[in-house]
């Protein structure tokens, strides 16, 4: 915390000689001042039962359920007692003609909860997950949905250290917590499908379950304990990546959809990040052969042109010229096609020597709100948490929400 002022001095005389080191930073440094200000108290939208629902598996023709004691399992439409049993580590979940069977056993239900004894854990495919386990049919795939429902601070237990590295500073960990806390509520407020408000895979946040906990990012979890950042009344969609390359996108130029707090803004503070610079090489048959198989191309290429860059550097378009005319392709849709981490960003340069065409860029990930390696920055420089949020999400307001 900075309740003296001679610490903000301190702070801002260290940031400007940095600045001197690191072009374009100066205006930053001078505009921030950390927080000192107490969040203020938002009562909580949502409603009472407070459980996140995290598909684990999504669709699949058997589930390894297991547990240490035994466990109550609940038929979902009476919500009542079905059969209690303790789940031995082989014990599988499996659908025989439409039906869910439970080790060996039909299952008078089509959706089935199960419910650990207090303090006791299911396991999921041999990951233990605080919380209980719904078992249903995605009637989308037919297969297999187990769901992991769970109150949402547990949840965040599993999801930070999956996020952020658990040995970074406490300040850069909590604005991760408050990120992670934030987007999971986005989520739950409108994004979620019928049977779950998010996966635990990088499509939503990484959620790892209990084994994955940390202690340090516990703690981040416990310190911020209901800290949201909102906007207009709304949680904020708290996009974060690993490195912007030293200046956010704008999420228009990403996704398409125009955020004010989400607009880009430059960083100054990832550098130094083990992932601020990369390069890859491919060859043209490489590039060529990845092209044609999602049916970009069919012919040979000649050269890729780089169209339009943003404020903070970042490709718009990319003209792929090839032998019967050219083919424009949206930078960030360019990227997904040849694969988010060989184009780690969509700031980059591209030359060729004969046979290879060399990529060369900066940053890694969409790009959009927050940059870990620059809240690690941030947070190693002496902001406070809520001074990363806001200097990421420009504008927002960091609220405490009660949480049932
Ligand atoms: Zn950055």
């Amino acid at each position: 915390m900075y309740s003296s002022h001679s610490k903000v001095i301190k702070i801002c005389i260290a940031a400007l000689v940095l600045s001197s080191l690191l072009p374009g930073c100066s205006r930053f440094y001078l505009t921030i001042r950390p927080d000192t200000v107490a969040v203020p108290p938002v009562k909580y939208e949502r409603k009472k039962s407070g459980n996140i629902r995290v598909a684990l598996v999504k669709s699949a023709k058997r589930v390894g359920i297991s547990s240490s004691r035994e466990v109550k399992i609940y038929d979902m439409r009476t919500k009542k007692i079905i059969d209690r049993m303790r789940l031995t580590a082989d014990t599988q979940v499996t659908l025989r003609d439409g039906r869910i069977m439970l080790a060996g056993k039909t299952l008078p239900a089509p959706r089935i909860r199960l419910v650990p004894a207090k303090n006791e854990y299911l396991s999921v495919r041999g990951k233990r997950y605080r919380g209980q386990i719904e078992v249903l049919i995605n009637q989308e795939s037919g297969g297999l949905l187990a769901v992991n429902y769970i109150p949402l601070e547990q949840y965040l237990f599993g999801v930070v250290p999956n996020e952020m590295i658990s040995t970074w500073p406490e300040q850069a960990l909590q604005a991760q917590a408050v990120a992670a806390r934030t987007f999971a509520l986005y989520k739950m407020s409108g994004c979620a499908t019928k049977e779950y408000d998010l996966d635990a895979s990088v499509n939503s946040q990484v959620y790892g379950g209990l084994d994955s906990e940390k202690e340090s990012t516990s703690r981040a979890v416990l310190q911020t304990q209901g800290v949201v950042a909102m906007s207009n009344g709304k949680y904020i969609a708290a996009f974060y990546h690993s490195n912007c390359g030293g200046h956010t996108a704008n999420v228009k130029d990403v996704w398409g959809s125009q955020l004010r707090y989400l607009a880009g803004s430059l960083c100054g503070f990832c550098d130094n990040g083990p992932h601020c610079r990369w390069e890859h090489q491919l060859t043209k048959q490489e590039l060529e052969t990845r092209l044609k198989k999602r049916k970009v191309i069919q012919h040979k290429i000649q050269r890729l042109e780089l169209i339009g860059r943003d404020s903070g550097g970042r490709i718009q378009m990319i003209r792929i010229q090839h032998t019967a005319g050219h083919k424009d392709i949206k930078a960030a849709a360019f990227r997904m096609l040849i694969g988010p981490d060989i184009i780690r960003s969509t700031k980059f340069y591209v030359h060729s020597n004969g046979k290879n065409i060399i990529f060369k860029g900066k940053g890694w990930g969409h790009g959009v709100g927050l940059c870990q390696e620059g809240a690690y920055g941030m947070a190693r420089s002496g902001y406070h948490y809520r001074d990363i949020l806001r200097h990421y999400y420009p504008g927002v307001d960091i609220h405490k929400i009660s949480i049932p």
